[in-house]
């Protein structure tokens, strides 16, 4: 995103897991997610629940009136009698129908419901994820998160809760009916317990951690993917595409093998299953014929409970074939779930708030994971107002310092604090209200002009968004054809990158932060437009405190003062003429912007 709001803080080492991955969420946590979407919804799921318990109250009446039709025969009854019963059955048949159908509508839209209130708490947490996170992280990861793990638990809710739950009540009635038949006969059912639970928990234990690891998988490739899709070109310049192809070789064999091992689950434990069916069905006929010779039961009862050990293998199986996809719902829930915790963890609880826009770094050290220190003990005030250049060469530590003053990244050492406050412990809202952080890379969304800029404000209106358009010299914005409303990005208008930067600079303008950070924010302009538009931009900020990271010198030379930063540390810090007349790194550079020879006479400071 083009305006990188200043998005976190590390506080000690966040959540993510192996390789930086984003976290799973724990069995638990899955659990009471479930329970607090199905109760964000309660009505909903009390009017499915009911409707289908008299759905299945209905069709378990059939089967009970066979039962009655037989005795009624066998005890030399009349047509009439079985004509009462048949309609009596007609008329059970025609509430199943009615029933089942207004329960299925009213579950099916709680399942979408579910699944929309997921989709949008999944969007507002990726939006609130910190940016170091989402780098560390991937964007295989989040993708893959967004792309199919989220319509993955989309299913569980829209088919898995209501045709478990449906099934379940279908199970409960009709096992209902049979132990008030015949409970002896009922009791039957028991014989297909121990196989289904034993089944079943041997296919549970290994299906979770099986279908994670598939999922893991996918995010794997769908960082080689995008990896080998960014790096193209330098993969051609290298000749890399050789390693690139084993890159993806090497991933898809993994997801290969994670796939091959849920096939081998499943293949073990649905035969299974379709064994241990039969067992209760023999049981009803054998117990049910010798308790029919012996006089305790009639020919009748044991028709009608054989008929509903058939009728309640349905659900059940409907039930354990949900099992497996429920596994693959409830790890795709885990994953979904465990962008919370990064959110949880990295959002800093302070109730101060801080007083103006001084920046203020004590002693600051950092190191990137895996380096050393990049940053030597950087201290420095930027009192609330003035405007700020940082220069120096090439790897010196420029950008760092930016998202450490942002709060994107957190110091290893040493303080941030913005208007007396700490930026780690301000919450993340407050953070992004305060902060802004404009990078050289911007994205434009496919939407239209005035939705790409109410990102930074979503109140205000078109004569506030033309005039932040106006400081910023984008003056083609004024000529689109449909103004604020001409769409952009995607297939639409696509921006060259300095009309992006542009926009870019007018949502900083929109967002109006205590404190704005241009990271060669304008060095997609032409050098002149850049001066101009830097010039704009300082009169519309004027009285906030801007720090410029600046490539161009004429930025530094624009401000109020300047730090020179060479390997890590303040080299040197002052305003421009103060600088030219010492003589030092800044007047090297000077020199060398201009294209004059570095000669330098005077002393390093700092
Ligand atoms: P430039 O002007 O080229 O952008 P800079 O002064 O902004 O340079 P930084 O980008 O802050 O310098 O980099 C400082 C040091 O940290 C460099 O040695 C760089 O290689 C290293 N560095 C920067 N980003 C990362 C990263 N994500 N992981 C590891 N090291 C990094």
């Amino acid at each position: 995103m083009s305006t990188e709001t200043s998005a976190s803080v590390q506080t000690g080492t966040p959540p993510a897991t192996k390789g930086g991955r984003l976290p799973v969420a724990g069995r638990a946590e899955v659990r009471r997610s479930f329970a607090r979407l199905l109760l964000s919804e309660k009505f909903r799921v009390l009017s499915a629940v009911g409707l289908h318990l008299v759905a299945a109250a209905a069709a378990a009446v059939a089967p009970l009136l066979l039962g009655e039709i037989i005795d009624h025969l066998a005890a030399g009854g009349g047509v009439a009698g079985v004509d009462r019963l048949a309609v009596g059955m007609a008329a059970a048949c025609i509430a199943v129908v009615l029933f089942t159908w207004a329960g299925t509508f009213v579950a099916h839209r709680l399942g979408e419901r579910l699944s929309a209130h997921m989709r949008e708490q999944f969007v507002d947490r990726c939006l609130r994820l910190p940016m170091p996170v989402v780098e560390r992280a991937g964007s295989g990861d989040l993708m893959t998160r967004s792309s199919a793990d989220v319509p993955e638990a989309g299913n569980l809710f829209r088919d898995g809760v209501p045709q478990v739950t449906v099934s379940g009540l279908k199970v409960l009635v009709f096992l209902g009916a049979m132990l008030w038949v015949s409970p002896l006969l009922g009791m039957c059912m028991l014989v297909a317990v121990p196989p289904i639970t034993i089944g079943t928990r041997w296919y549970l234990k290994r299906a979770r951690h099986g279908y994670l690891r598939e999922r893991e998988a996918e995010s794997e490739i769908g960082d080689t993917i995008a990896a080998s899709a960014d790096g193209a070109r330098t993969t051609g310049a290298y000749r890399l595409e050789d390693r690139r192809r084993r890159a993806g070789d090497d991933t898809v064999a993994t997801s290969w093998a994670a796939v091959r091992h849920t096939l081998f689950l499943r293949s073990v434990f649905f035969p299974f299953l379709d064994g241990s069916y039969a067992l209760p069905t023999a049981a009803v006929l054998i117990v049910g014929g010798a308790c029919y010779f012996e006089g305790v039961v009639s020919l009748g009862m044991v028709a009608s409970c054989a008929v509903l050990t058939r009728q309640i293998m349905f659900p059940l199986d409907h039930i354990l074939v949900w099992v497996e996809r429920i596994q693959r719902g409830a790890a795709a829930l885990a994953r979904i779930e465990g962008v919370a915790e990064v959110e949880g963890a990295e959002d800093g609880a302070t109730d101060e708030r801080p007083v103006d826009g001084t920046v203020e770094l004590r002693d600051v050290r950092y190191a990137y994971p895996n380096g050393g220190d990049v940053l030597h003990g950087v201290s420095l005030t930027v009192p609330a107002g003035e405007r700020f250049a940082v220069v120096g060469p090439s790897g010196a530590g420029k950008s760092t310092l930016a998202r450490l003053i942002s709060g994107v990244d957190a110091p290893r050492e040493g303080t941030v604090r913005i208007g007396g406050v700490d930026v780690a412990a301000l919450p993340l809202d407050e953070r992004r209200r305060r902060v802004n952080l404009v990078t050289q890379e911007h994205h434009v969304f496919t939407a239209t002009l005035r939705d790409n800029l109410a990102l930074a404000d979503a109140g205000a209106d078109d004569e506030e968004l033309r005039s932040a358009l106006a400081a910023v010299g984008a003056d083609w914005a004024f000529d689109l054809p449909e103004g604020l409303d001409t769409r952009l990005g995607g297939t639409a208008r696509e921006l060259d990158a300095a009309s992006a930067q542009q926009i870019a600079l007018a949502r900083i303008i929109l967002a109006d932060p205590d404190v704005v950070i241009l990271d060669e924010a304008t060095s997609m302009l032409d050098p002149r437009a850049a001066r101009d538009t830097e010039r704009a931009l300082g009169a519309v900020l004027a009285g906030r405190t801007v720090i410029a990271i600046a490539h161009r010198l004429h930025t530094a030379h624009d401000a109020d003062r300047i730090a020179v930063v060479e390997r890590g540390i303040v080299a040197e810090l002052g305003g421009h003429d103060e600088l030219i007349a010492r003589d030092g790194h800044y007047a090297d550079l000077w020199r060398a912007w201009h294209g004059e020879p570095a000669t330098r006479r005077g002393t390093d400071s700092g």
